[in-house]
């Protein structure tokens, strides 16, 4: 298939950025192709300004803001891990006043959308407690300011679809990398969310994500790469790039047994609505 209508629903340019990869020019390859957009996510409390900056020539990349789970810092229940990204452990009051600094960022920078945030009980980050605070207070914030969110969830599905019961946003959001649980995809469905499947779609064992893929109604539906993780098959273990997601939408349409062009239309529409986002 070729990159007409096509979309990627999440990727960190930041992070492709820090790892070396020449990420405007393959952007602007991809524009010329006729890729339609997609989502740019934010990590960190602080990095709206700077991303506000470089994405400026693409106004087809939606900007999202957020603390995601991982600024709990680190965890207070587990060793610490090699892998381990955030080393430091942080009392309420940073957390607290770093969400000040996030919520007048989001005003001020025109963020489209909360996220990534959520729950992520596979690295544990700081404590329980501390990722519910910085999860529940944006997705109050969310309904405050008309925002939808994008929701992370790592092996935190019950609490998860919790929490988008009883806090909405009124907007909705996006399930990001979808992992398969039916407790979180009917919360979802039922809160007006979209589902998006990353390239872990496409991992040959998968079968049960590709059969949770055919009870998501088409026009919920959505595609990502999370670049620079998660590459599909057959770049599987190389760092990722948006131009990736054609694999993605390949293995969907196969699975949904349509053609690649068809369902390309459908999610450009999906992705179409969730932009008039101010
Ligand atoms: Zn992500």
């Amino acid at each position: 298939m070729t990159y007409q209508n096509v979309i990627d629903s999440h990727f960190h340019t930041q992070s492709m950025l820090q790892r070396g990869m020449d990420v405007f020019s393959l952007y602007d390859k991809l524009f010329s192709s006729g890729f339609h957009g997609g989502i740019d996510i934010g990590c960190m409390h602080d990095d709206l300004p700077e991303r506000r900056e470089f994405l400026k020539p693409y106004p087809k990349i939606l900007l999202s803001g957020a603390m995601g789970p991982w600024e709990a810092g680190r965890s207070e229940t587990k060793p610490l891990e090699p892998e381990y990204e955030f080393a430091q452990i942080k009392d309420i009051d940073q957390i607290e006043r770093e969400l000040v600094v996030l919520k007048d960022n989001i005003i001020r920078y025109k963020a489209c959308f909360i996220g990534e945030i959520g729950l992520d009980y596979y690295w544990d980050y700081g404590t329980h407690e501390k990722q519910h605070l910085i999860f529940e207070t944006q997705m109050r914030w969310a309904s405050e300011m008309g925002l939808r969110v994008l929701i992370h969830d790592r092996d935190a599905d019950d609490e998860t679809a919790e929490v988008i019961r009883r806090l909405g946003p009124e907007r909705g959001g996006i399930i990001h990398c979808f992992d398969g649980s039916s407790t979180v995809l009917e919360t979802a469905l039922d809160k007006g969310y979209y589902i998006s499947f990353a390239g872990n779609l496409t991992y040959k064992r998968n079968t049960n994500l590709r059969e949770m893929l055919k009870k998501v109604p088409l026009e919920r539906l959505l595609l990502e790469t999370d670049s620079p993780y998660l590459a599909p098959v057959p770049l599987r273990g190389q760092p990722n790039n948006p131009s990736y997601i054609i694999h993605t939408y390949e293995c969907a349409a196969e699975t949904l047994g349509m053609a690649p062009e068809d369902l390309a239309m459908i999610i450009k529409e999906n992705f179409d609505r969730l932009s008039a986002c101010v």
